[in-house]
Parts: structure tokens; C-alpha cells; sequence
């Protein structure tokens, strides 16, 4: 956060223009933190009690997700704020043709780059091969904050992609975007919680923000559920792409996807080969379909 400080103690100082960013080794120490403050409130105040034997061993499995996960990102992280140089060497994008202050830049870059999350969120679900990828995150039984990073390496390379067409789409400096997806890792933790907002508390929050309720639509086992609610940050996306979704009452929310409950698939191998096992979801007489015609996408019907 010392480009926080930076900014707002120095608004005049020209080190502002580039300020130092936190590092890779800092961030996920923090987000460990917020990670383990988080899981102490689920277990305090938890919104549906997961049996104990089923919880552990569904942490077990995302956390050796998460693990590869950060393998991944610890790999791809200088890609994007490379791109994000490169644009302000060139002086290319939206914020640097506009002549925009650093303040106008921060704004626009969080914006801009939420508004691109949203875009690559729903070609997840709306592409064919995109969604086999992105299911392995939609088949998990128990959403908590372990789901948060529960990621295949082809959708983190499918968003990384997205960073880099956002950074040059609105001129994004590095220290915005770093700040972008230190915002957007925490707001993942939050929004997968087992814990639910106070009703009211939720309606004013999402008026404008994504809050763990309303995400928690999105991961509903049922096919219009699922595909509502797809926007990261802002709730906004949604409510301008007619993807909103009040959803329905925890009562009657069931995660998970039909055809991806058994052991061998929830596995550490079985998740990771996921993308890649044509048949897996598919009811016999999707299947018969596919063998018949090998390039016809994937059915959504059996979400
Ligand atoms: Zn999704």
C-alpha cells in the first residue's frame, strides 16, 4: 500500500507518477491474511453448516488448487504490468490520449478493467471451450472462501489475456492495475464466504459492488442462476448487460454442477483434466449427440 501512500501524501511530488508497487511477495502475504481472517468468520458465523468430513476434505482440494494457482500467477505476474510499461513508454491508450491526471487514471483503469473482467467472465460461460475450463471453478459442492482461487491455469491464462487488452484499451499504469487485482483478489475471498450479508446491508451494497449474496447466485447448480451475476467488482455490468440476478433464497441454492459430483472428478487430477474430458457432464443422450458430431459445443443444459 505504499503507492496509497504515495498518492495521497505526496499529490504534487512527481515520484506519484510512478509509484513504487507492492510486490508479488507482499501481496500474497497479505492475501493469506485476509484469507485466514475470512476463515474464521466462516467458521464463527457460517451460512450453511457443510458437514465437518465433507468441508475438510473439500478444503484439502482447493487449497492444492490454490497452491497451483499461485504457482501460475507467480509465473505469468510480470506479463500484464509489462504491458502496462510498454503503454506508458508509448504513451498508448484511453488515459494517456486523454491527458488524464493520475487520480483520472486510477479511476478510469478500475473501471475500465472491471468492465473487461465482466466481458471475459461471461465468454467463460459463452464459449464452448471456455466454460470447460471455467466449470472446474462452477462444480465446487461447498462455495466458501477456499473456492475463491479454485482456477484452472487456461482460464488464469484466458484473464491474464483480458488484463493485457485492458491495460492498452485504457492506458492503464502499472500501479493501477496492480491495485486493480489486489482489490479483485479480496474481493473474491469475500464473495465466495460461507457467510451471509444482513438483507439490508446487502440491497445498499449492491447497488453499486458484487456482494458475497448476490455472487453466491452465480454458482446456483441451475442454468439461468448460473449464468446471471457475472460481474467482478461493480454489480453495474450486470444490471447494463441484463444479466442481473436478485437470485433466490439460500434456502432453495444448491451449488455445484449436475454430472461432476463423484470423487473422481473432484480430485486434484480429476479437476486439472476437466477441460479435457468431452463426455464429462453430459447426460447419454448428449453424449450420443457428441459422438455423432464431435465439433458441436457442449450443452449448457446440464449445468
Ligand atoms: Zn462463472
Amino acid at each position: 500500500m505504499v503507492y496509497f501512500a504515495k498518492f495521497f501524501v505526496q499529490p504534487g511530488a512527481t515520484d506519484v507518477l510512478s509509484p513504487d508497487l507492492p510486490s508479488i511477495e507482499t501481496r500474497i502475504p497479505f492475501l493469506l491474511a485476509t484469507f485466514a481472517i475470512i476463515f474464521l468468520f466462516e467458521v464463527a458465523f457460517p451460512l450453511f453448516a457443510y458437514a465437518r468430513r465433507d468441508r475438510v476434505r473439500n478444503i484439502g482440494r482447493n487449497l492444492a488448487i490454490t497452491a497451483v494457482f499461485v504457482g501460475v500467477n507467480l509465473l505469468l505476474h510480470p506479463i500484464s504490468p509489462m504491458a502496462a510499461q510498454f503503454s506508458s513508454d508509448t504513451h498508448f491508450g484511453l488515459s494517456y490520449w486523454l491527458g488524464l491526471s493520475p487520480l483520472g487514471q486510477l479511476a478510469l483503469g478500475i473501471i475500465g478493467l472491471d468492465l473487461f473482467a465482466y466481458a471475459a467472465h461471461v465468454t467463460l460461460h459463452k464459449f464452448g471451450w471456455m466454460w470447460r475450463f471455467h466449470r472446474m471453478h462452477h462444480a465446487d459442492r461447498f462455495v466458501d472462501v477456499t473456492t475463491a482461487f479454485r482456477e484452472h491455469p487456461g482460464e488464469t491464462l484466458w484473464r491474464v489475456g483480458w488484463h493485457i487488452a485492458g491495460v492498452f484499451a485504457f492506458g492503464t499504469p502499472a500501479w493501477v492495475l496492480v491495485t486493480y487485482l489486489t482489490l479483485s483478489a479480496l474481493n473474491a475471498q469475500l464473495e465466495h464466504a460461507n457467510f451471509r450479508l444482513p438483507e439490508k446491508l446487502d440491497w445498499w451494497l449492491r447497488l453499486l459492488f458484487v456482494t458475497p449474496n448476490m455472487h453466491k447466485v452465480h454458482h446456483s447448480r441451475h442454468l439461468p442462476e448460473t449464468d446471471n451475476n457475472y460481474s467482478n467488482l461493480f454489480s453495474i455490468w450486470d444490471r447494463l448487460g441484463r444479466t442481473y440476478n436478485p437470485g433466490p433464497h439460500f434456502a432453495e441454492l444448491t451449488y455445484g454442477l449436475d454430472g461432476f459430483d463423484d470423487e473422481a472428478k473432484q480430485s486434484l487430477n480429476g479437476l486439472l483434466k476437466m477441460p479435457f474430458m468431452t463426455g464429462w457432464g453430459q447426460t447419454e443422450a448428449q453424449s450420443d449427440e457428441s459422438s455423432a458430431n464431435r465439433t458441436s459445443k457442449p450443452s449448457t443444459a446440464s449445468r
